[in-house]
């Protein structure tokens, strides 16, 4: 079922994004995450694309699987990264035939080390044009795009990224799925500023529950995180059991007022992990 299909039955949806196990262990690892997972009910799952090689044909793997035999609607996330029109080409065919209908259709990143984004030969240098193109080649999944309540690193200003989004939406995506972010009150005004943009699909918040402290080194400063979050979460270095609860702590409230100030769902960055969702899952429900 596409997404937006969905969403005329859901009016928030639940959904899970998972990364393709590197390697035997964390395949075992993932499976009895994803069966914790789904006794949630997800709305639909996604997963990422790597920046290149085994771990691309590992997203194909991995989407078909959820799909057709674990029966999750699953988005295919693809970037522009190595991606000339031949490839995207033959790389939707293969998409479409194994089902999946929703496609999560980003740039990618700079390789490491180089200062900005170039398009790959015979391809694309922005999300909005990849859309544009496998629209315009007639695929029919549905399709989303990446936004940024924290605006985009590399644009020079909040009204430039979101005139940008409206690129993509315009393109062709028709809902977005946030970065994550730990500052409410930014994403509220991000959604306004795109409202006011001409921007009216679901734009989705994207949660990332801090489990540890090298998660937190990780994404805090990704996420805008409060200094009084920063500050707790420091105070308690190597005392991992109380940065989880802080973690989950925080992750809780935020999602709690998300839903009371009627955000259209929650989108986890499960970084292949259930107990944390299914505790905030668990916990909301109970209130
Ligand atoms: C929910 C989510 C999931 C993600 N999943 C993956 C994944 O699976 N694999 C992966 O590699 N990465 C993933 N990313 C990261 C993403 O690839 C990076 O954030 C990347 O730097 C930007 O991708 P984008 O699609 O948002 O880019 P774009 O929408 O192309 O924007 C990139 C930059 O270019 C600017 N821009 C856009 N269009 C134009 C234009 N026409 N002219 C001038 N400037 C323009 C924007 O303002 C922005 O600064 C994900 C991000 C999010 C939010």
């Amino acid at each position: 079922m596409k997404i937006t299909d969905i969403f005329k039955q859901q009016a928030r949806t639940f959904s899970f994004e998972f990364f393709p196990p590197k390697d035997e262990i964390s395949a075992v690892d993932f499976g009895i995450n994803v069966g914790q997972l789904m006794k949630l009910n997800p709305s639909f799952v996604s997963v990422t694309y790597g920046a290149g090689g085994s771990s691309q044909e590992r997203t194909f793997a991995l989407v078909g699987y959820l799909q057709q035999k674990i029966g999750l609607q699953t988005m295919a996330h693809y970037t522009c990264v190595g991606a000339s029109r031949e490839k995207i080409i033959a790389d939707m065919q293969l998409i479409q035939s194994m089902g999946i209908e929703n496609l999560m259709l980003l740039r990618g990143d700079p390789p490491q080390g180089a200062a900005a984004f170039e398009a790959p030969p015979g391809g694309f240098a922005y999300a909005s044009e990849l859309v544009a193109f496998i629209r315009a080649a007639g695929f029919d999944f549905c399709i989303g795009g990446g936004a940024y309540p924290a605006k985009h690193p590399e644009a020079a200003t909040m009204s430039q990224d979101i005139a940008n989004l409206k690129k993509k939406t315009a393109a062709g995506a028709s809902f977005l799925l946030s970065q994550l972010f730990f500052d409410n009150a930014g994403y509220f005004r991000f959604v306004e500023k795109c409202r006011a943009a001409g921007i009216d699909c679901r734009i989705i918040p994207g949660i990332l529950p801090i489990t540890s402290f090298s998660q937190w080194t990780r994404f805090a400063a990704m996420g805008n995180a409060p200094e009084a979050l920063n500050e707790k979460i420091k105070s308690y270095e190597g005392q991992p059991k109380k940065i989880y609860q802080t973690g989950m702590d925080f992750a809780i409230g935020q999602c709690r007022e998300l839903l009371s100030k009627n955000a259209p769902g929650l989108h986890f960055f499960t970084l292949n992990k259930s107990r944390a969702t299914v505790e905030i899952f668990e916990t909301l429900a109970g209130n």
